[in-house]
């Protein structure tokens, strides 16, 4: 699935690496010009590391590579200012806004019963998966209702539609990210702006793209690094992992002008995993 992005821009949170990497890409080829955000920063409470200066800006390189201009930016979607400014400054650069891909999230802190969260490790889920999708919506909403057209985004996952043991903060900021999909649809139907969730299953970490949250899921569930993939592929019943470029492919539908008539649904790229 692709459409024509020509004379289009997009801005796409937690470009730095992954599905964020793997969808910008998709966006240049398809002649978006971009706005690639991301913290750049590790986060006090990600036991992982996160995004970097270097892999933004090498993701920026690698969408440069199809001719079309990219900004980047650092920015930490728990701060409304910060995502604020850069797609002020998109709109200024480019005049218009018409993609928002709300992508940047964390898996951890997880691995734990309800009752062991702790409420700083829980408002740290809900700030940057939930909230942070808000705000950039709320950065965004009133660029695209003026323009009276825009495509929004919002990356949620499988685990925004089922419940997944030992992830109780991050299934419920993505189930979270399912319902302000569908009010945020309500909201801009009327000015001709769409909001769609699309709900990926387990994520190749390729090196391709350097994604990290699988390999961050297996250890915090306790299993092994060298053994998780085959444990994802088996709860898959497409026998596969889904691949960073098939979440863009969707992305890219969604993005475009060929999906004009959805908005406020759900878009699963799963292997079946949620037909169960
Ligand atoms: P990843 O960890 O490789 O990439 C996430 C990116 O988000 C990183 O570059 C990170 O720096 C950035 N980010 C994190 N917190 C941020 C913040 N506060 N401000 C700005 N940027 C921030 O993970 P990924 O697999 O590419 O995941 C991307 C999205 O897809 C996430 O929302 C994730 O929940 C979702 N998802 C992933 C999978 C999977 O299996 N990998 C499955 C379903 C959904």
């Amino acid at each position: 699935m692709s459409g024509d992005l020509t004379g289009k821009t997009a801005v796409v949170t937690g470009a730095a690496r992954g599905i964020g990497r793997a969808c910008a890409i998709a966006f240049a080829a398809d002649g978006a010009d971009l706005m690639l955000v991301d913290i750049t920063r590790n986060l006090p409470g990600v036991p992982y590391p996160l995004g970097s200066r270097s892999q933004l800006d090498y993701t920026a390189e690698l969408c440069r590579g199809h001719g079309v201009s990219v900004l980047t930016q650092a920015v930490d979607v728990r701060a409304l200012n910060e995502i604020k400014t850069a797609v002020d400054a998109t709109h200024e650069r480019f005049g218009r806004v018409d993609v928002l891909l709300n992508n940047a999230g964390i898996v951890a802190p997880s691995g734990k019963l309800a009752h062991e969260i702790g409420e700083d490790e829980w408002q740290l889920m809900i700030d940057v998966d939930l909230s942070g999708a808000w705000r950039a919506i709320a950065a965004t909403g009133r660029i695209m209702m003026t323009q009276r057209s825009g495509s929004i985004i919002n990356v949620a996952s499988t685990a925004g539609l089922v419940g997944y043991s030992r992830f109780a903060g991050y299934v419920a900021a993505k189930h979270g990210v399912v319902g302000l999909t569908k009010a945020v649809a309500l909201d801009y139907a009327p000015s001709g702006v769409r909001v769609n969730a699309l709900c990926p299953g387990s994520v190749r970490d390729s090196p391709e793209f350097e994604g990290r949250m699988l390999s961050e899921i297996a250890r915090s569930l306790g299993i092994d690094v060298a053994e998780h993939e085959s444990v994802f592929v088996q709860a898959q019943p497409t026998n596969a992992l889904i691949e960073p470029e098939d979440v863009a492919a969707a992305a890219r539908w969604l993005a475009s002008d060929d999906a004009r008539h959805v908005t406020g649904t759900v878009v699963t790229v799963d292997g079946g995993f949620t037909a169960r």
